[in-house]
Parts: C-alpha cells; structure tokens; sequence
C-alpha cells in the first residue's frame, strides 16, 4: 500500500490513459477506521483491480459548533488497518491540498437534503458533495463504495451521480454492527462507559420500530413509540426520530417500496446516527 498526501501525485498514478481496463474502487472516509471502513475497502477489493481509500476530516461538512476539532484521528493505525483490508493507495490530503482557493462555487443539494440531518445541520450535505465531487474527479473511480449507516447521504450522492452523469457507479454496503447491536462509528470513542452500555437501545429502538412498521401503524405512532423507547433507556436526547420514503426522503407514502425509520441521538459528547429500512 502507498500513502499518498498529493493530489497531482494520485491522479497521475491512477491516469486514466494507462490504467489498461484496470478498474478503481474509492473508498472515501474520515479515517478513525473501524470495520464499517474495512467492510466498504474489502468489497471494493473483491470487485475491483485497484482500490484507493481517502481519509480526509472534511471541515466543509461540519457545522461552526460541531465536533471538527475533536473529531477521533489516528493515521498510522488507520494505515495498518487499510493495508489488511486491501487498500492500494491511501490519499490523506491536507486542509490546504484539498481546499487551497475558494471561487466561491456551491453545489447545493435538493430537497432529499432538508430532512433529517440535513435539517438539524444545516450546510452538512453541501460540504459532503463538494468534496464527494473533489474525490470523484481527483480518483475517476469506476465503483465508489458508500455505507448505508449513512443512509441520507448515499440517497443523496446517488441522486448527484444520476442527475449530472457522474462517471461513477455507486455501491451500497450494509451497516456493520458491534455485537450488541450498535452502529460501528468512529464517534462511539467519544460516549462515557455509561453511554455505552446504554446506546444499543437505539437500534433496539428502530427493531421495535420495524415491528410496529410490519403491523400497518402508522408513522406518527412508530416515530412517537421509537423516541419514547430511546429516552426510556438512555441518556440520550432525541435530535430526530424519523419513518420516510427511501431514497426520496420525502413523507412516508404506503405505496413507495422502501421506508427509512432514521433517528439521531445526542449525547454528552457526541450525537449517533442509525437507521433501518424498511420493505
Ligand atoms: P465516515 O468515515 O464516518 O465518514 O464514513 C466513511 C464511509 O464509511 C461512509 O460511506 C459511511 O457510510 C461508511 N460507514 C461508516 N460506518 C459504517 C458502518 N458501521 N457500517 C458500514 N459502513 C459504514
């Protein structure tokens, strides 16, 4: 595997004149690895010749009151991590290598982007294509592997790849899960012991939600039961708890094959995101 810091450098490794039919899988992540990471570079690994792998805190997609600074980073674990997973070329750029001039273009997300966090962090799915965008241009992947632990955001990325013809093909990996339940995310470094013993009721929470889904409820009434469940069982402050279409993210409508039940869940230091589809 290769660290590479340089944009020039990466784009002229992965050239497209002499890649020779050779394929690309870009894994793009904000480091701090865990096995959701290595899930997305393993697959990517399978169905692809070369696989590179970003690890880049993108401070265009935080808020001026969240979580950049102490965003968790660790580079030489995350290098040893990304090797054992398959990873070719690992791209860690700097603030400046990514963002050395601002002319002032925005690439503004639709509607999809006002609904859950799009809703509670304003800006946050404008900062996510922006540098999706960057990624895309700089690796000119031909698959790019994103998790449905963040599942708003791949129903975004997959609406910008359609709608403006982006050479790319997007693939959707599965949440990968601790063993009781939770989401594996970088954050969950940043929950108190307590928190963590009592974060498993958010997917405990959006079980429950899924049954009640199953009996015909209505969404009001699931949204109200799942919240109630995750205040009655932690500390947690609900930011969201939502049942939406999937990908439309619009109000749950019977007749649309998919539904998300979304929710997030602040804690002292840190706020958790999880959701479940529903068929
Ligand atoms: P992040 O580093 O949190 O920005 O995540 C980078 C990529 O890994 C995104 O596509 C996430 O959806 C994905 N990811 C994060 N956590 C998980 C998980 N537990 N299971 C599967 N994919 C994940």
């Amino acid at each position: 595997m290769e660290i590479i810091h340089s944009i020039k450098e990466l784009q002229q490794k992965l050239d497209r004149n002499e890649r020779a039919g050779r394929t690309v899988g870009l894994v793009p992540t904000m480091g701090f690895l865990h096995e959701g990471h290595l899930a997305l570079a393993k697959q990517a690994k399978k169905q692809n010749d070369t696989v590179v792998m970003s690890i880049f805190v993108n401070p265009a997609q935080f808020g001026p009151e969240e979580d950049f600074e102490s965003y968790p980073r660790d580079i030489d674990r995350d290098a040893k991590l990304a090797e054992s997973a398959g990873v070719d070329y690992l791209f860690i750029p700097s603030v400046e290598e990514m963002y050395p001039t601002d002319g002032g273009i925005r690439i503004l997300p639709g509607a999809q982007a006002t609904a859950l966090c799009g809703a509670s962090r304003p800006g946050h799915f404008d900062g996510v294509l922006k540098v999706v965008l960057k990624l895309f241009n700089i690796v000119d992947p031909d698959r790019s592997y994103f998790g449905m632990k963040d599942a708003q955001q791949l129903a975004i990325i997959e609406t910008f790849v359609r709608d403006f013809n982006l050479r790319t093909n997007i693939v959707r990996v599965p949440t990968v899960r601790e063993e009781d339940g939770l989401a594996k995310s970088s954050r969950n470094v940043n929950l108190s012991e307590t928190e963590r013993q009592e974060a498993p009721a958010i997917r405990q929470a959006l079980e429950l939600g899924a049954e009640l889904f199953a009996e015909g409820k209505p969404a009001g009434e699931i949204e109200e039961k799942v919240a109630a469940y995750i205040t009655g069982n932690s500390t947690g402050r609900i930011d969201y708890v939502s049942l939406l279409s999937y990908p439309e993210l619009t109000e749950y409508d019977p007749s649309s094959e998919e539904a998300i039940l979304a929710c997030a869940v602040h804690f002292e230091k840190t706020r958790l995101i999880d959701n479940i589809i529903l068929k």
